[in-house]
């Protein structure tokens, strides 16, 4: 998608000097969050966000307009000091990583940005069958930075862009930060909870904090506009959240295990081996089970694992080398061929899709 949507990606480094959040203002206000190193008498701090170190990386060349926008994702590992009482299960840890990404633009460029972080947004949430969501737009506070002129055209562009895509949103009056306005996406799950993962925050202040200049076609220097973004937040938190609107029945394509392989008694063990080895060299995530257990036990464990499709294979399958598939909805297809098995699989996880493919057959006795 990084691709798709003209992002660079970049992997930027784990540890800082000191300086450079002095520098950032997060030392001042953010202090207590940051876990700190001293290496040969100098002072660093892991980083706890990337946007500082993103930066750098613009200002190390120089820029002028033909280079903008410039696009940098970042799947850095963040570190933040958290109280041990707010920290909560996978919603809430001291290391985690996000789906982070900043753009620095002109004035000008900054609605064609949000446009195609929205659609960017769209196209993630709905390959993950996550179709409702919320977009709230907070605007100038009372206390700001920045002209009157770059607030109305920040907040315009933000306007117009949603406008455009015709996205509903709702207005949070002066509920933006100090330093821009911003958008934040409330993901609503399954069972309507509604859960805060996206947001777009224009930042005016960052590029003046580091002196970020490029060359317009005046030949002279202007400060570019820095977008933070992130479709789905913290991937940690990600996960929790995805968990839980899936309720851990997630699409085959994403399921950590896609099939497993139960036999019923030894004979069929090495057809299952035979079976596990064609689907592992095909690239799908396996389970072969050939433990001395009840089939009942085994099968119940594979579903109470949430795996995609469980294939329970006794003497009639290995005779005649076909599948008895159990399917995501507790059905059971018997007397499938492996190529049939094979080419609707592949199908159904290549396209990403969200639903089985096998859940329309008819069942066959
Ligand atoms: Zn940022």
């Amino acid at each position: 998608m990084y691709f798709k949507y003209k992002y660079d990606e970049v992997i930027t480094p784990q540890l800082f000097d000191v300086e450079l959040y002095h520098r950032s203002g997060h030392y001042e206000n953010y202090r207590e969050n940051m876990y700190f190193t001293k290496i040969d008498e100098r002072d660093f701090s892991f980083k706890p966000m990337n946007c500082p170190g993103h930066c750098l990386l613009y200002s190390s060349e120089r820029k002028s307009y033909r280079d903008l926008p410039f696009r940098v994702a970042d799947f850095g590992r963040l570190h933040r000091h958290e109280r041990s009482g707010v920290m909560h299960g996978l919603t809430r840890v001291r290391t985690f990583c996000q789906d982070d990404a900043h753009i620095f633009c002109t004035l000008e460029q900054l609605q064609d940005e949000i446009q195609s972080f929205m659609k960017l947004l769209n196209e993630v949430y709905h390959t993950l069958g996550m179709f409702e969501y919320k977009i709230y737009l907070s605007t100038r506070p009372e206390k700001r930075m920045g002209s009157d002129e770059v607030w109305d055209r920040a907040e315009g562009a933000l306007k117009s862009a949603l406008e455009r895509l015709n996205l509903n949103y709702e207005i949070n009056e002066g509920d933006g930060a100090f330093y821009g306005p911003k958008l934040d996406i409330m993901f609503v799950d399954a069972i309507k909870r509604p859960w805060q993962l996206g947001t777009l925050q224009c930042d005016f202040n960052m590029p003046e904090s580091f002196d970020l200049k490029y060359t317009g076609e005046d030949n002279s220097e202007h400060r570019p506009v820095m977008l933070h973004r992130a479709i789905l937040g913290s991937l940690e938190r990600f996960m929790g959240v995805y968990i839980e609107h899936t309720a851990g029945r997630l699409p085959t394509w994403l399921s950590p295990v896609q099939v497993s392989i139960l036999n019923v008694t030894d004979d069929q063990k090495s057809y299952c081996e035979q079976l596990e080895k064609t689907l592992k060299e095909r690239g799908y995530r396996v389970f072969l089970d050939t433990r001395n257990e009840k089939l009942g036990f085994k099968i119940r464990e594979s579903q109470l694992n949430k795996i995609s499709y469980i294939l329970v294979i006794g003497d009639k399958e290995k005779e005649n080398q076909s599948l008895s598939v159990r399917l995501p909805n507790g059905k059971t297809l018997y007397g499938l061929t492996i190529d049939d098995f094979l080419n609707d699989l592949s199908q159904e996880i290549e396209n990403r899709e969200l639903e089985s493919r096998f859940s329309n057959r008819e069942v066959k006795n």
